[in-house]
């Protein structure tokens, strides 16, 4: 039996201080998880992980206006607010911070000051959506600053994601761990995803073949790994994306690359992520995989 206790539920910066600072005055340690909503199992799963390190769990609701692009979906992006407190409720959050744009923005997104983490923002996501990681790092900098939490959560889904979070906690010295959280799946190996509500029930059964392209990719790279002069990391990956294709979906990218820099995989790598991305009708689904292969001698 789920034991909910209470939650605060807080909008404004200087009730959150001071929950906060009185937490801190009693030695009590602080976890925190970002998140924008439209909770599932992997947001949880990333409540539960900060119980074991924290004392007291924040999680955060915002969809963040900054992380957006354009021409993409932050007017029909998932809310369902009701259900979010319940569920954070019944994970034992402590406390659920829920500002509005203005009290993150007050100047707007024009006249804010904001974080980029060079490099690792490039590739990949940072290629396809302009602009989103600066969004996501200067908003995770500022709800640092906010929450000041000793550990933070990230899920591993958003592999990039986390990439960018850990080097600006280190580039800008900041005493935060960070603790990467594996990804929650449905069944059929889908990542539960905000936005796997915009897929059809025919989508939805095709949007596995993302992971499975990528588990046979990484099937791929343990048999070559054997072949010392094995080296056509684009090739496979290529291959992965046709057969992505001919499932129905429509490749944004697929790429091996080393598991830190993130950079395209060379020969002698041995710690590798595959990184991908699939339009699925109205939804973009990502994900990836870690790949280990043994060291050539
Ligand atoms: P979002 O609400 O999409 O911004 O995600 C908030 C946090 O939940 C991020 O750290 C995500 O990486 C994480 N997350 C999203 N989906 C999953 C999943 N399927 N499993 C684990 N964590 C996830």
């Amino acid at each position: 039996m789920a034991t909910d206790k209470y939650m605060k539920i807080i909008e404004n910066i200087s009730d959150l201080r001071q929950t906060v600072t009185a937490w801190r005055q009693q030695g009590l340690t602080v976890g925190f998880v970002p998140t924008m909503g439209n909770l599932h199992a992997g947001h949880i799963s990333l409540v539960a992980e900060a119980h074991k390190h924290a004392d007291k769990v924040v999680a955060s609701i915002f969809i963040n206006p900054m992380q957006f692009g354009k021409n993409e979906d932050i007017d029909s992006y998932p809310r369902s607010m009701q259900a979010d407190q319940q569920k954070l409720s019944t994970a034992n959050a402590d406390l659920l911070f829920i500002p509005t744009a203005k009290i993150i923005y007050p100047k707007g997104l024009n006249q804010q000051t904001y974080v980029d983490v060079p490099n690792i923002s490039q590739g990949y996501c940072g290629e396809s959506r302009p602009g989103h990681f600066r969004g996501v790092s200067t908003v995770v900098c500022k709800l640092f600053n906010l929450v000041q939490p000793d550990v933070a959560c990230f899920g591993l889904k958003d592999y990039q994601q986390v990439q960018v979070i850990e080097t600006m906690v280190n580039d800008l010295s900041m005493p935060i761990k960070i603790i990467a959280v594996d990804t929650i799946r449905e069944p059929s190996g889908l990542a539960l995803s905000s936005r796997n509500g915009y897929l059809t029930e025919q989508e939805l059964s095709i949007a596995p073949a993302l992971s499975q392209n990528i588990q046979w990719l990484a099937h791929q790279l343990k048999i070559q790994s054997r072949f010392n002069n094995f080296s056509d990391f684009s090739g496979l990956a290529n291959k992965a994306a046709i057969q992505i294709n001919n499932a129905g979906l429509k490749t944004d990218y697929i790429d091996v690359c080393h598991a830190n820099t993130l950079q395209p995989a060379t020969k002698n790598d041995t710690e590798l992520v595959i990184l991908a991305a699939a339009f699925c009708g109205k939804a973009r689904l990502i994900d990836n995989l870690r790949v280990s292969l043994p060291s050539k001698a």
